[in-house]
């Protein structure tokens, strides 16, 4: 079961301006293989498919809850993908100029920009790769061995980081580069908490590899900022009520400094939802809304009584 949240991961800036061929790169760590719908759907599905899950304990429970922060993820990528495509708000419907060629406005300028975002989706994001490629199940190993899997996701983890290192420098975008650096120190933290299963399993020194590529997330000023919170140190307690072992497995010294702390309930960085104004000319949500929004109004009244 998943009880939702109605709030994002983390507080994005606004975006500086549109900028479609960032917004082409990021969706790499969205629907690319090492992005993160792969990251969750790896370990929703090795959860969902373990055997003896309560002769595991913490083992299960370690890779159950990794799966539910992963699809805060997803949507902190999804978030920064439609603060690339939309820009700055400008408080009203952005052009409504439907017979003309209002998206040649935002892609004359660039080189590489992804068509289906304004064909397929209304300048939003899409769950494909960096080339439009859709996401695949294929991208999924639950192979039902557990050091098999753990290894799987040790290595998942460390090049998810190697993407989002290049799509960081591929992007100066505020909105951007704060989703990469809150990743950066998260996927640091999901590589050494791998690393420590695997340590207890097998007695080897996985956390000896890390990182991997070998440059320390403290490098980047908006991954510094996180770890000056102590998140490389955290791993969140993403249920109510279960998942009460982790802390078998994450205690001891976390690899960039600090004691490995288990902390319950969602972080404390969560931030609002980026709001999107309307475009009339793509018909988002409408070409004239204004029934839709008198409509929504209708019910807010009613609901409250
Ligand atoms: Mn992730
Ligand atoms: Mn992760």
């Amino acid at each position: 079961m998943f009880l939702r949240i109605d709030k994002l991961p983390i507080e994005l800036p606004t975006p500086k301006k549109i900028d479609p061929e960032s917004a082409a790169a990021v969706q790499e760590l969205m629907g690319g293989r090492f992005g993160e719908m792969s990251t969750f759907n790896n370990y929703f599905t090795q959860s969902m498919n373990m055997r003896s899950k309560r002769q595991l304990g913490p083992f299960y429970e370690l890779v159950a809850n990794i799966a539910a922060e992963e699809l805060g993820h997803i949507q902190i990528v999804g978030a920064a993908i439609n603060a690339l495509l939309n820009g700055p708000p400008e408080g009203k419907d952005q052009d409504d100029d439907v017979t003309g060629t209002p998206i040649s406005k935002v892609t004359d300028e660039v080189n590489t920009y992804m068509a289906a975002h304004f064909i397929a989706g209304g300048r939003n994001a899409l769950p494909v790769d960096s080339g439009g490629m859709p996401w695949t199940g294929q991208y999924v190993f639950s192979s039902g061995n557990l050091i098999l899997d753990l290894l799987h996701n040790f290595f998942l983890e460390n090049a998810a980081r190697t993407n989002k290192l290049r799509v960081y420098q591929m992007t100066k975008d505020p909105a951007a580069r704060e989703m990469l650096g809150y990743l950066f120190v998260r996927g640091g933290v999901h590589a050494a908490a791998y690393a420590k299963a695997l340590e207890k399993l097998t007695g080897v020194r996985m956390s000896d590899m890390l990182p991997i590529p070998k440059i320390g997330n403290e490098v980047f000023p908006e991954a510094k900022k996180y770890m000056d919170m102590a998140s490389h140190t955290k791993l969140y307690r993403l249920s109510p009520a279960d998942y009460q072992n982790l802390s078998a497995i994450w205690d001891g010294e976390a690899p960039e400094g600090g004691q490995c702390q288990v902390v319950d309930g969602p972080p404390d960085t969560m931030g609002d939802h980026i709001e999107l104004d309307g475009i009339s000319s793509a018909f988002a949500p409408e070409y004239h809304p204004q029934e839709i929004f008198e409509m929504a109004q209708k019910l807010y009244r009613k609901s409250k009584g």
